[in-house]
């Protein structure tokens, strides 16, 4: 098969890490019979500096023309917060996955092995392992809400941040969580905050409905609080977790956490149509870009969800985990990850290993 990938390298280290995931692609491609066409988008701070926006014209309109979308990062101390809106890379971010619609994202926060030393988790922890798939809902609820702020009579300044989720939005994102339960280990735990929030209290009877519809997946409700107490506790309990924006932001960096290396994790971005967008879920990593010191890893596990995801290419995302896993069994890491300093290698080295394994 053909297919059409946007590549925004963007910022910092991104650059480095998207060459050796493009390269994993072409691998996968040669290997497997498949071929790739590039389309280089420009966006982030060094689209600021080209053209003057973060997020140029005509951005999502090429994106929408691509099959999927690979991002390696954007952003760094240069375009910061002291900088108007349209020059600020977060900005690109957030009008990106509005334009595409990826109301879905998909965040797998899993033990690798011989990983168990850099997690924090207790030993006999992090050695029974987890692979949790988070489910988090991304364009809807307080961070798209209505705010506000405003002087008071008696109260000083008031700011406000209003929550809405309607049936629809909330019934898309479960339906997802429930067919991506189907395709592991068929559980499902739906988070919530219904014992307060009336945004949950509807959250939670819509799963209820939908949870009638998949008998075949075992379906739980959780309290955010405790959901974030259990990843720490016992994350093996847990395959598919799903949830609403703000809460979903923090337990995913709370799982991704206890994995032990932010270099490792892929996350993946859907809507209801193609194209969906991949990304490492770590940033642009200024304090070592440009010193072939960035760990590709997330990057390529991405082209992994890629491949699963959008292209329903089981077989060639399998071929690029087990390799990442290879090359971590045979104790190779980058800098970011603690191990033995003669098996200790660059950006470029860590790319060519995985791609020698493919
Ligand atoms: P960061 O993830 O870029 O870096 C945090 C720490 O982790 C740094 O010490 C960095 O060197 C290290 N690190 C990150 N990725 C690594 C990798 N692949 N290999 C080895 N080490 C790695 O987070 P930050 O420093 O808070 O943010 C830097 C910039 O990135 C900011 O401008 C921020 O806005 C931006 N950012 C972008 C995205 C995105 O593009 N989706 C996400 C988060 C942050």
């Amino acid at each position: 098969m053909d297919y059409k990938i946007a590549v925004i390298r963007g910022d910092g280290i991104g650059p480095e890490i998207v060459n050796e995931a493009v390269k994993v692609m072409e691998t996968v491609g040669a290997k497997y019979g498949h071929s790739f066409g590039f389309v280089d988008v420009l966006m982030g701070g060094c689209a600021t500096d080209a053209v003057g926006k973060s997020y140029p014209d005509g951005t999502a309109e090429t994106c929408k023309a691509c099959d999927a979308v690979l991002l390696g990062a954007v952003g760094g101390p240069k375009w910061g917060s002291d900088k108007p809106a349209e020059q600020r890379p977060e900005t690109a971010l957030l009008a990106i996955r509005k334009d595409l619609e990826l109301f879905t994202n998909l965040r797998p926060a899993t033990m690798r092995k011989g990983m168990e030393d850099a997690s924090p988790l207790k030993r006999e922890t992090a050695e029974k392992g987890f692979d949790i798939m988070m489910v988090r809902e991304l364009t809807g609820g307080i961070y798209f809400g209505k705010r506000d702020r405003y002087q008071t009579e008696d109260r000083g300044e008031e700011a406000t941040d209003l929550m809405t989720y309607s049936e629809m939005e909330i019934e898309r994102i479960g339906r997802q969580a429930f067919e991506l339960a189907r395709l592991r280990s068929k559980k499902v735990t739906s988070v919530d905050k219904a014992n307060v929030l009336a945004t949950s209290r509807l959250w939670r009877e819509v799963m209820h409905r939908l949870a009638k519809e998949y008998p075949d997946v075992t379906y739980e409700d959780m309290l955010v609080d405790n959901c974030a107490m259990q990843i720490v506790r016992d994350p093996g309990q847990f395959d598919v977790v799903v949830t609403e924006n703000m809460f979903g932001d923090i337990l995913s960096d709370e799982a991704s956490q206890v994995t032990g290396s932010i270099g490792l994790l892929p996350s993946a971005s859907l809507g209801a149509q193609a194209p969906g967008l991949y990304e490492p879920i770590h940033g642009s990593a200024p304090d070592i870009a440009g010193q072939d010191k960035a760990n590709p890893m997330a990057t390529i596990l991405s082209v992994a969800m890629m491949f699963r995801y959008s292209f329903k290419l089981a077989a060639e995302a399998d071929a690029i985990e087990n390799a990442v896993d290879a090359v971590l069994g045979e104790g190779w890491h980058t800098a970011d990850i603690a191990g033995d300093p003669e098996k200790l290698v660059g950006c470029r080295k860590m790319g060519e290993l995985i791609r020698a394994h493919i």
